[in-house]
């Protein structure tokens, strides 16, 4: 989205519903805005609009439509996939004898994901092995495998990280697991894979690379968030492979097929299931995303060459629209691109309150200074040749 005098770089955050979906989400909610759980025609018409919804995310995701939970977005969708399990494994019950589970996940997840193990492992709930990142915020699936032991009920990895865009080999991992679980001789090892479960976070990597294929193999869980594929904010959902299951975030009624009460944010999935039919259920869509990350490249390489500045992203197994770099006063350099209608981020949105460094880039073994200096700046595919010049001119002046 770009108005003539705003440039809005800050896409990982939120990708803000175009008026044109707005408008066609409301007439669709219009027709059908009561609650679906009623019996009566409006009634009905809400929960075919639901089903409808429904049924786009399950393709947009290729999995099964009685696999889709309806969540408020990718927190809640997380924490269902993470601790949800964790509670519905029944570990956190009082047994004296019983050991404490092993969680293994890694240094660059999105807090949704690694404060929950974190406030479990404070509480010696779990121990948890926390798999560290090279330079370029990329795990090695090996240290995954490496990690498990005979107490490990869980891993979770994310598709691709929020600030730097790094693609994790989260296909590697599935497909081996897959193997190891499956296709191997049937022994203690297979047995013992086969209940670890296996989430994925796939916020930001959900209609930017074809996650879709992934997920025939070896991933149980993923959480999925609307508000990042331009939907409205505070919608999301969790595929939950049939056959896994997880204790919901709260208690109440029944919808959901019991996995997650209250009247479901009709609205919201609405907007979500549309989003998905107009991004990732349309077939030129990935030939789109191949021009946005022509875009990203350009903008990559101009910012580069300047003087002083130290890139976080890379050009290869990194989200298609995704640049962050560090400069020498970071902070500055926002206000100077927000006076100037260039809306940015510091990082991690959800951070970017308070200034401190980001844990992702400290992971990467940025320092101190650079993990508080980074600039992030996240594409759409709408974001223009023009907007991309207007980024680059301004950066190489600001930038000395
Ligand atoms: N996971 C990742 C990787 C994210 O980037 C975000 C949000 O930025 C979330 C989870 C949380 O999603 P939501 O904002 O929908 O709660």
């Amino acid at each position: 989205m770009s108005s003539h005098n705003t440039i809005y770089l800050d896409h990982n955050a939120t990708s803000p519903p175009s008026s044109e979906h707005l408008e066609k989400a409301m007439a669709v909610f219009q027709q059908s805005c009561g609650n679906p759980s009623s019996p009566h025609s409006l009634g009905r018409a809400s929960s075919v609009a639901l089903t409808k919804a429904r049924h786009a995310v399950a393709n947009a995701l290729g999995v099964g439509v009685g696999e889709i939970v309806f969540v408020s977005g990718g927190t809640e969708a997380n924490h269902m996939g993470t601790v949800g399990v964790l509670q519905h494994k029944g570990l956190f019950s009082k047994n004296e004898k019983a050991c404490v589970p092993h969680v293994i996940y890694s240094a660059v997840e999105h807090p949704a994901v690694g404060a929950g193990f974190e406030h479990l492992a404070s509480q010696g709930l779990i121990k948890a092995t926390v798999v560290p990142v090279d330079s370029q915020g990329k795990i090695r699936a090996q240290d995954v495998f490496d990690a498990i032991n005979q107490d490990t009920v869980l891993i979770a990895i994310m598709a691709a990280n929020n600030e730097v865009g790094t693609i994790q080999p989260v296909l590697e991992l599935g497909q081996e697991l897959h193997r190891k679980r499956w296709l191997q001789q049937p022994c203690a090892e297979s047995a013992h894979l086969q209940t670890i479960h296996f989430h994925v976070d796939g916020v930001q990597a959900f209609g930017k690379i074809p996650i879709e294929q992934w997920m025939s193999l070896g991933v149980d869980s993923v959480a999925i968030s609307g508000h990042k594929i331009g939907a409205v904010q505070g919608t999301g959902a969790l595929f939950m492979r049939k056959g896994r299951k997880c204790v919901p975030p709260f208690l109440g009624g029944a919808q959901e097929k019991n996995r997650r009460p209250g009247t479901e944010n009709l609205f919201g999935i609405i907007s979500f299931g549309m989003a998905c039919q107009d991004s990732v259920l349309q077939t030129d869509w990935w030939s789109k995303i191949k021009a946005m990350d022509d875009r990203r490249q350009m903008l990559f390489q101009a910012i580069a060459k300047s003087n002083g500045v130290v890139m976080n992203s890379c050009l290869k197994d990194t989200l298609p629209n995704t640049v962050n770099f560090s400069v020498g006063n970071g902070e500055d350099l926002l206000l100077m691109l927000d006076m100037n209608g260039i809306c940015a981020s510091s990082g991690s949105a959800c951070s970017s309150g308070a200034n401190l460094p980001s844990k992702t880039l400290l992971a990467m073994g940025r320092s101190a200074h650079q993990a508080k200096n980074a600039i992030r700046l996240s594409l759409s595919w709408q974001t223009s040749d023009k907007d991309i010049a207007n980024v680059i001119g301004f950066l190489e002046k600001a930038i000395k």
